[in-house]
């Protein structure tokens, strides 16, 4: 698994304490421990739990939710991303691990919301959205790739609902809503945080000349 607290993966092995039983089966804590950042992740699983060899075994999973850490990490956005967007962005990281479908919902706004606004395309179906964006050809390669991933991962031929109203809460493919907060990070990079980092570069570069200049003509 992905650890939620460091993001790098780990061999998945596992400890279940069993937590009780009832009419939805066996409830168990899966207790896993990254060997990377040595901290411990915790899921509630709710199936069928047997033992052997006095260990404590899944044998099925009717349903899990991880429990801790709250969310999985990501890494924070930078201030330079404007707070419109940022708070759109949280509030998708804030609920992916409990509805994974609503998260991308809500990302799917979010990046309809910043190519609209950044990208200045016509509002129409989100598919269409980011072919005109890709057809502008203003975007860097990398961009390109990841953003037109967004419609393929997403399978918005299948289920065009995505497409056509991306607030709705609709089934998703495995990895999607991860993907498209990728994406919206991507994104908010491009468009807010690297112009901001050659600007603040570009003036401590010309307060740089200033000074040569003024020694220059101290010498003259
Ligand atoms: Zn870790």
């Amino acid at each position: 698994m992905k650890c939620p607290h460091c993001l790098e993966s780990f061999h998945d092995f596992y400890e279940v304490i069993p937590v009780g039983n009832d009419a939805d089966g066996n409830w168990g804590v899966v207790s896993r421990k990254c060997p990377s950042c040595e901290r411990v992740v915790l899921v509630l699983v709710n199936g069928k739990i047997g033992s052997i060899g006095g260990r404590s075994m899944l044998e099925s999973v009717k349903g899990e939710r991880l429990i801790y850490p709250r969310t999985p990490s990501r890494i924070p956005l930078p201030k330079e991303v404007p707070e419109e967007f940022a708070e759109v962005y949280k509030e998708a990281c804030t609920v992916l691990a409990d509805s994974p479908k609503a998260s991308s919902a809500i990302s799917r706004r979010c990046l309809q919301h910043l190519l609209k606004e950044m990208a200045n395309v016509k509002p129409s179906k989100l598919a269409d959205e980011i072919q005109e964006v890709i057809d502008n050809g203003n975007l860097p390669p990398y961009i390109v790739e990841a953003i037109d991933a967004v419609r393929k991962i997403g399978n918005y031929t299948a289920h065009p609902i995505k497409s056509e109203r991306p607030g709705e809460v609709v089934d998703i493919e495995p990895g999607e809503a991860d993907w498209n907060l990728d994406v919206l990070e991507a994104l908010f990079n491009y468009y807010f945080v690297q112009p901001a980092t050659i600007k603040r570069k570009r003036e401590i570069l010309n307060l740089k000349l200033k000074e040569a200049d003024k020694k220059g003509m101290k010498k003259g």
